[in-house]
């Protein structure tokens, strides 16, 4: 007989992965999502990848988190026998309001005996703007300090501090949907069609219609086939190479003279900054010839239209600022920014982290990107919060690491991060963990950071909440609840709240759209994107000044938003790695991501379909790398590096250069930040996640 059709109801909603920000339908059964469909969205026009399609069923997972949790008394804390499916053993079931009085009293106490630097917050880019909101105006207003980041320090921080200093602004200057504008794309450190996928497709096709594909990235990536330019040049080296393009635009008279005159300054230190980095010299830096980096300047240089998009691997380095430097200076030296098709896309990460940032979740600024140590911005932010601010800058997401084993930080609340697994060096960032005298945290799961706390409590999925999420193109969108969270599961927003509330705050916002209304008072980059035009539009890019804006795609068309109205050249330096191969750790590991695998993996790890296309840790390794250890395709190896080892499963991988390894972050059971350095860029304090050195031996 034929099979009964099952009455479906649609909501439309953003998806929860990356920061591409593909707009969806849920297609909702009894409760629970059947099905997920592409909607026809400014970013997507109906496309979604492998996980905005499939990987939907995490919300329903056995080990979802459905009941507060406290730790039992004496249990170390820890994951020496950690197990998600056997929580019973470490926790003790809790209502809501002796879990919330525990997670709130244990912070309060600190504060009032050790002061509010004793405590620090991270909160979450897969959160909502208006979680993130609330979550840092707990931190500055309840706490009582600026010690509030989030993962934007270890994926775009550097970037951020280089647009910032440079151009006046830390987001993109165009949309990803450029591409059909421009004439040639560069793609930098980024492996799109991995983190980025639906972006990846319209590149694809851009370069189907004609235009020139430049990829520039230690690894041969899939979008390798679509470039007429490869540079696969040694990792390390970025500088040296940017500097040699850069060289080779002056000493070919390819510098917009006339930008460079009228809308930027500092192009003299520039210019002798790069004077002795010519193609000839940097070519046997980084291994790219003099003759191609010519080229692909005056192709970059010549341009009618080009753009820049970059990723991690340009950003996490002890170098990273430095990194984005040179690319601002390209795009400057050659007036390839202000226009269509043109301009500098750092391609966000995460659904939320450019939101999340503008929101304030970062410890040395407020919503909007003002200073905490601004007098005025602190005054403005003191009036709308009716309480007196700390003017100093908090930590970022290491240096907390740090000061909780200096004693200096006592006390944590962290929502939706999993810093047990995405901190680098994980013996120290976890040593950490487990000295903090008092963890709250919020999330899904009993996550590997969970196995830290104190008290747990359960958060809502973004299927389970209605909130706004601004994309990497600036584009804020609104996400909306198909499903209940389950159990006594609660929405996030309510959580924070309620410890709002038990750290003396008297907070009583009626809803998403109510702390929304606050956040547009405080950021006025989005004062023009009301929440009825939301759901009216679904999306609108800031910045958008009224109502009647259309809001700016396409951004410095007459002026930078600095002081003088110019951007400025910012010379970058030759910094080596904090960590060089050397005899006893003679190869690099390069770390990033996988496409079905989802950052540390407590998503996409229980989602059925994604977790059975990788089901289990793998390092890449170039193939002729791998018969010389007298291995086979899946093979088991063991990488090694001063901080820790891990066993996994060897893949050939003709992209990578000789004596490079690859590995994505997402397996607990091989953790690959075990052997990552916890060296940071000076500047923006990201860490060092593309660049140390291990060993390579058959397990
Ligand atoms: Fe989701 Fe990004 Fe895939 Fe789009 S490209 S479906 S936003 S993960």
């Amino acid at each position: 007989a034929a099979a009964q059709a099952v009455a479906t109801r649609a909501v439309d909603s953003v998806c929860p992965y990356c920061g591409v920000g593909c707009q969806l339908r849920y297609h909702v059964a009894d409760g629970r999502i059947v099905r997920v469909e592409g909607r026809d969205g400014p970013a997507n026009h109906g496309r979604l990848c492998v996980k905005g399609r499939f990987g939907f069923d995490y919300v329903r997972h056995p080990e979802r988190l459905t009941v507060p949790l406290v730790r039992r008394p004496g249990v170390p804390k820890g994951l020496d026998g950690f197990d998600p499916a056997a929580a019973q053993r470490v926790f003790r079931e809790a209502d809501w309001d002796e879990a919330l009085a525990l997670a709130a009293g244990g912070l309060a106490a600190i504060r009032d005996v050790h002061g509010g630097r004793a405590l620090a917050g991270f909160g979450s880019a897969k959160g909502s703007n208006e979680e993130a909101y609330l979550f840092q105006k707990l931190v500055r207003t309840g706490f009582g300090s600026n010690n509030v980041d989030h993962c934007t320090r270890l994926c775009h921080a550097s970037s951020v501090a280089a647009l910032l200093e440079g151009i006046g602004s830390g987001a993109v200057s165009n949309p990803v949907a450029d591409v059909a504008e421009t004439e040639v794309i560069v793609v930098i450190g980024a492996n799109p069609t991995v983190n980025h996928p639906v972006a990846a497709s319209f590149m694809k096709q851009a370069v189907r219609a004609g235009k020139t594909l430049i990829l520039m990235d230690p690894r041969r990536t899939e979008l390798a086939r679509h470039a007429r330019y490869v540079l696969q040049f040694r990792p390390d080296t970025d500088v040296a190479m940017l500097n040699a393009l850069l060289h080779a635009i002056i000493d070919e008279g390819l510098v917009d003279a006339r930008f460079v005159a009228e809308r930027t300054e500092d192009f003299e230190r520039l210019r002798a900054n790069v004077a002795g980095c010519s193609p000839e010299a940097m070519a046997p830096v980084c291994g790219i010839p003099a003759a191609t980096l010519r080229e692909v300047a005056r192709v970059y240089a010549g341009a009618r239209a080009a753009m820049i998009f970059w990723g991690m691997g340009v950003s996490q380095h002890v170098h990273g600022t430095d990194n984005a430097r040179c690319l601002i200076a390209l795009a400057l030296a050659s007036g390839q920014i202000g226009r269509p098709g043109t301009g500098l896309h750092p391609l966000r990460g995460q659904n939320n982290v450019q939101g999340a940032s503008d929101a304030g979740l970062i410890p040395m600024v407020f919503p909007d990107y003002q200073r905490v140590d601004d007098p005025a911005a602190r005054a403005r932010f003191e009036a709308l919060w009716g309480v007196p601010l700390d003017p100093q800058p908090g930590l970022t997401v290491v240096e907390i690491m740090h000061a909780i084993l200096r004693g200096e930080i006592r006390g944590m609340y962290i929502l939706g991060e999993n810093p047990a697994m995405s901190d680098p060096n994980l013996h120290h960032a976890r040593a950490a963990l487990a000295a903090l005298e008092h963890l709250v945290v919020q999330d899904l799961f009993l996550t590997e950071t969970a196995a830290f706390a104190d008290v747990v409590l359960p958060a809502s999925a973004c299927a389970e909440k209605t909130g706004t999420f601004t994309n990497t193109d600036r584009r804020v969108q609104l996400g909306r609840q198909a499903i209940d969270p389950p159990g006594q599961a609660r929405q996030d927003l309510w959580i924070i709240q309620q410890m709002a509330r038990r750290l003396g705050l008297a907070w009583d916002y009626a809803g998403p759209a109510a702390v929304y209304a606050e956040l547009r008072r405080a950021m006025p980059s989005i004062a023009g994107i009301a929440w009825e035009r939301l759901e009216r539009e679904h999306a609108v890019t800031y910045p958008c000044a009224s109502e009647a804006d259309p809001g700016r795609a396409v951004l410095f068309g007459e002026r930078f938003p600095t002081a003088s109205g110019r951007a400025r050249f910012v010379p970058a330096r030759l910094l080596p790695a904090a960590e060089r191969p050397d005899a006893d750790y003679p190869w690099v590991l390069l770390t990033g991501r996988q496409l079905e695998h989802w950052h540390t993996g407590s998503m996409t790890r229980r989602a059925r379909v994604l977790d059975a296309l990788e089901p289990v840790p793998v390092v890449t390794l170039h193939p002729v790398d791998l018969a010389a250890l007298g291995l086979a395709a899946g093979a088991r190896v063991r990488l090694t590096s001063r901080r820790g080892e891990l066993v996994a499963q060897a893949r050939p991988d003709p992209g990578l250069r000789r004596g490079e390894v690859f590995m994505a972050f997402c397996y607990v059971e091989a953790a690959v930040n075990l052997l990552t350095i916890d060296a940071l860029d000076p500047y923006a304090k990201i860490p060092e996640f593309k660049y140390c050195a291990v060993r390579v031996d058959a397990a």
